[in-house]
């Protein structure tokens, strides 16, 4: 069955309290205190998801379907999480896509902080200051 899909991108929050490559150039104090701040934005995690929500219209094939002329049905949502493996692409009711969509968001905010913690963490390693 022929699939069209209408690939989708979930907006990513980005967040710079300042330039990544600065953290060398920081005080292991001013490092905590970033750290903490971060620590401190990381919003509700049970509401987190991780994946891409693709929408995909269809053909059902039918030679006298509305679809054969160009007018293919949906768009239908689905959902695939990740990382990979962890399960196939599940189909999305409409009902539910802002919501996936807001707990997406909310997955690349936290990654993002999460991301940020870890390159502190990297540095204050590097000093042997690890704390
Ligand atoms: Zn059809």
């Amino acid at each position: 069955m022929p699939w069209l899909v209408a690939a989708h991108s979930c907006a990513m929050i980005t967040h710079k309290d300042g330039d990544e490559g600065a953290l060398a150039n920081m005080s292991t104090s001013a490092l905590l205190a970033r750290r903490a701040r971060l620590a401190a934005r990381l919003p509700d995690v049970q509401g987190v998801l991780v994946g891409s929500l693709t929408e995909q219209t269809r053909r059902c094939g039918r030679a006298d379907c509305r679809c054969a002329r160009g007018e293919p049905h949906g768009p239908y949502a689905y959902f695939t999480p990740k990382p990979a493996g962890r399960g196939r692409a599940r189909y999305v009711p409409a009902g539910l896509v802002a919501a996936v969509r807001a707990r997406l968001a909310r997955g690349e905010q936290v990654g993002a902080v999460v991301a940020e913690i870890s390159a502190i963490n990297a540095e204050l390693l590097a000093r042997r200051e690890l704390r």
